[in-house]
């Protein structure tokens, strides 16, 4: 019995990995990964929506990119460059890159990051 999983919802970074995804069995969704918090350990099933640690209630969810466990609010997918970055990173525009430093500007292009203030 195999159905294929619901993509509603599910992370950045999942959604670009869905193929291989659909190709785990259950016995690979049920797979517990402990939590970086090490609070409790989550499923695999999980993860891949992003999962709230109910004893500390920090957000993480599986980053397939770097295969492992990774906090939500110090990871994100970039969808253009289809890998995991740090919250450190952003994706300029002009020269399509994802560069490091909100406060600096544009390692590839030198664009001034749209995160700071005039
Ligand atoms: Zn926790
Ligand atoms: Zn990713
Ligand atoms: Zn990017
Ligand atoms: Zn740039």
């Amino acid at each position: 019995m195999k159905k294929d999983i619901d993509t509603d919802g599910l992370t950045d970074c999942a959604q670009q990995h869905i193929e291989r995804i659909n190709s785990f069995t259950g016995n690979v969704l049920k797979r517990k990964y402990k939590l970086p918090c090490s609070c409790e350990s989550a499923a695999l099933k999980d993860l891949i929506y992003g999962y709230e640690c109910s004893e500390c209630g920090e957000l993480y969810f599986y980053s397939f990119c770097w295969q492992e466990v990774v906090q939500d609010s110090e990871t994100w997918h970039c969808n253009i460059c289809g890998t995991c970055q740090d919250s450190g990173v952003w994706h300029c525009k002009s020269c399509n890159n994802c560069t490091y430093g909100l406060t600096l500007k544009c390692e590839h292009c030198g664009k001034k990051t749209p995160f700071m203030p005039e």
